[in-house]
């Protein structure tokens, strides 16, 4: 770990850590006026000029006057020693280079340019001279957000064109240019104004938490409660409490669908919004994040997982909402889990961590009770809310033509509130309208041409689409295969076929879809969430979306399609990932005045995971399945790598993975186990093989210098890549 914060005098000199793949920080000369540690600077890197930060006293012995110079400094504040820190520590926990760490931290569009050197991109009122397609479509994008300053190139990409097309609305006015002003600051949040009057359970909790962030010291807190016991109204307190200590704090949230609310209601409680962080963003505000969270002027950020990487000042807590959820993981680029890094970060800052759930994960669950996390419970629902009524369906005793998979007791179910004014949410975690397109002709399914995977129907699209590499294609008329026309058939149910059946079951009711992939936008998926909320839709049909803590305070009825579809396969996950997603989607039936009923419509209600569900008993749920994963020696109760090899060639990536297998010597020192090679969950994306081997070790076993001595033994080809995913999703 680097040492304090020191300021190395002009000419000294000092190591560099750039966001280029080095492995290393590099030496340059401190400019003229000297440099801080942590400073944001530009160095010369071969015939370029890249962004860097000092990283401390130089490494090498080379003579100052053979170092080259840092050319600048940038006008932000240093990032501070505890960040510093953080990047160290979540480059060796994922195994990533420093670099690409540092990368995650710099991700501030325009960086070091002066305010008013950018350019800014608006609507204007000019109408263009000459009208084209290209340039109808700039417009449209920018009267989508009113009020929205662009980047050039970021505008360009929403409307699909290319930045001359913008340049070319500027004569006529359509679209007007401007330097942009310095970053306007954030309005004032101010934790003193009054928050709800809160319940007796809910006083003890919020103390609880009042009383951590006063330490001033690390700390998490399990905070745990069903939904609608008021867990937001809790955290909040916490979160006042950090501001009135004068430190910032951070909530993320798995889904930007869900912020809308949550600013709602942060301005309910502290007169003002706070400052926001996720892909929903516009640059240009997400560069007022980055600068004001690194000047402390913006106390409070709500963001998605990458915020966790924003150079606060003076961080004193981040809440972790909905911490069970499986967003929270980053499955691209580098592998990190938000919520282990949110515990981290705030290890580092000397802050405190909330993980709010009604469900909890098993590691956290299992950290409580081994006494490394607090844990608080909220135990009833708000006021005269009562918990929804669970109930399955059985559909072995239910009579369903074939093409249909509405039951009759939950068709009935639906209209009586349909009647009564009430909304019902259909809920079945798949996207799409079918999962399978098969030739009645030949019987062959269509596949990805580049994946190990289906092509899945997209009806509002038109269109097939693989949902593991996103390619597309059109709906094809005749078999890819048999050439044969006309025969091409929707085999199972997606959201979109759910949809479709419903409307033909009640013709007259308004039906909303909510699935990710219906949105274009970040912000038009908000605005349906929101148009719900406000009653505009008498029955919901949606994805795992809508299992997120969203209130709908008309929903009464929740009807789960298929409660058995993630009982399926052999992940160790599967029955703790089905209980939380039931569990949360029935959690969103009923609110104060109007009690929520859930059906499960199931092939297997005997099934111990399903009988955990309807009894709701999840201490007992979760400890059965602690000591299941503790027998087998897996996560919570020991660690887990995998590692996925993959190669346009799958002889060639069986054989680096056989070569590892061969030697485990370093592995086997801490007592670890390696299984395979075998073909990885999804055997081939975009045209590469994947092989997986997972490694399994003892919990307390140093399991990253171990598993970096390994796979620095192999000499991967040229064609090879391999990733190294430290607590994977699945084993
Ligand atoms: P959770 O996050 O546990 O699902 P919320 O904090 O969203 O619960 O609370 C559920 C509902 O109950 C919200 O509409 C919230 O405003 C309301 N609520 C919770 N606690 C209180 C309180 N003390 N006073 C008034 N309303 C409350
Ligand atoms: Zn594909």
């Amino acid at each position: 770990m680097t040492s304090m914060t020191r300021f190395h005098p002009p000419g000294a000199p000092v190591a560099v850590l750039t966001t280029q793949p080095l492995d290393r920080a590099l030496d340059y000369r401190a400019p003229e006026g000297g440099v801080e540690d942590g400073a944001f600077v530009e160095v010369p890197l071969g015939p370029r000029k890249v962004l860097g930060v000092v990283w401390g006293a130089a490494a090498g012995d080379w003579p100052v006057e053979k170092l080259r110079p840092i050319l600048r400094v940038l006008p932000v504040p240093p990032m501070a020693q505890a960040f510093r820190d953080f990047i160290e520590r979540s480059a060796a926990y994922t195994l990533t280079p420093l670099p690409a760490m540092l990368r995650l931290g710099l991700r501030a569009p325009g960086l070091g340019e002066a305010p008013g050197k950018r350019r800014v991109y608006t609507l204007g009122t000019g109408e263009p001279d000459r009208a084209t397609a290209a340039r109808a479509a700039v417009i449209d994008a920018l009267q989508s957000r009113p009020g929205d300053v662009f980047a050039l190139s970021e505008l360009a990409d929403m409307a699909g064109v290319s930045s001359g097309v913008v340049k070319g609305l500027l004569k006529s006015g359509a679209v007007l240019e401007q330097a942009t002003p310095r970053d306007a600051d954030y309005p004032t949040l101010d934790p003193q104004r009054p928050g709800k009057t809160l319940a007796e359970d809910q006083i003890a909790a919020a103390e609880g938490l009042r009383t951590s962030v006063k330490s001033g010291t690390y700390g998490t807190t399990l905070l745990k409660g069903v939904t609608g016991s008021g867990k937001t109204e809790v955290y909040l307190e916490a979160v006042a409490e950090a501001l009135a200590q004068g430190r910032q704090a951070l909530v993320l949230l798995p889904e930007i669908a869900l912020t809308g609310e949550f600013l709602t209601r942060v301005e309910a409680r502290f007169g003002a919004r706070p400052a926001e962080w996720h892909s929903g963003v516009t640059q240009a505000e997400r560069r007022r994040c980055w600068t004001h969270v690194a000047t402390g002027q913006a106390r409070l950020v709500v963001g998605a997982r990458s915020s966790l990487f924003l150079p606060f000042r003076s961080l004193g807590l981040i809440v972790v909402d909905e911490e069970h959820d499986t967003s929270y993981k980053q499955e691209d680029g580098v592998l990190y889990s938000a919520r282990d890094m949110a515990v981290l970060r705030a290890s580092c800052e000397g802050a405190q961590v909330i993980l709010a759930t009604a469900t909890p994960s098993l590691e956290s669950w299992a950290n409580a009770e081994l006494g490394k996390y607090a844990r608080l419970d909220l135990t009833s629902r708000f006021g005269d809310a009562v918990m929804p009524k669970l109930a399955t369906i059985d559909m072995r005793d239910e009579q369903l033509p074939g093409g249909r998979w509405v039951s009759p007791t939950l068709q009935r179910a639906i209209e009586a509130r349909i009647i009564e004014g009430e909304q019902s949410l259909i809920f079945l975690n798949r996207r799409g309208y079918a999962p399978v397109t098969l030739c009645r002709a030949c019987g062959q399914q269509v596949a990805c041409h580049q994946c190990d995977a289906r092509m899945v129907e997209h009806r509002f699209q038109k269109r097939l689409m693989c949902h593991q590499c996103g390619e597309t294609a059109p709906m094809p008329d005749a078999c890819p295969s048999c050439k044969v026309e006309g025969k091409m058939a929707a085999v199972g149910p997606g959201v979109e076929r759910m949809a479709e059946e419903v409307t033909t079951l009640f013709p007259e009711a308004r039906v909303a879809i909510l699935s990710s992939d219906l949105f274009g936008s970040a912000r038009s998926l908000k605005a349906k969430v929101e148009e719900i909320a406000r009653g505009g839709a008498d029955i919901i049909v949606g994805t795992q979306l809508v299992a997120k803590g969203h209130n709908f305070p008309k929903l009464t009825l929740v009807g789960v399609i298929d409660a058995d579809l993630g009982l399926q396969g052999s992940d160790l996950r599967a029955a703790e990932r089905t209980f939380q997603l039931m569990r949360q989607v029935s959690g969103r039936a009923g609110r104060a005045d109007k009690p929520g009923v859930a059906l499960m419509q199931t092939y297997q209600p005997e099934h111990p995971v399903i009988r955990a569900i309807l009894s709701g008993d999840e201490e007992s749920f979760l400890r059965e399945e602690a000591d299941q994963r503790r027998a087998a020696g897996v996560p919570p109760y020991g660690r887990m790598a995998g590692i996925v090899i993959s190669d346009t060639d799958g002889a060639t990536a069986f054989d680096v993975g056989n070569a590892l297998a061969r030697d485990i010597t370093p592995l086997a020192a801490i007592g670890a186990e390696v299984y395979g090679p075998a073909p990885a969950p999804i055997a081939r994306i975009r045209g590469r093989h994947r092989v997986r081997l997972l490694v399994k070790a003892p919990r307390q076993a140093p399991i990253q210098p171990a598993l970096a001595d390994w796979v620095g033994r192999i000499i991967l080809p040229r064609s090879t890549r391999l990733s190294i995913d430290i607590d994977p999703q699945s084993f």
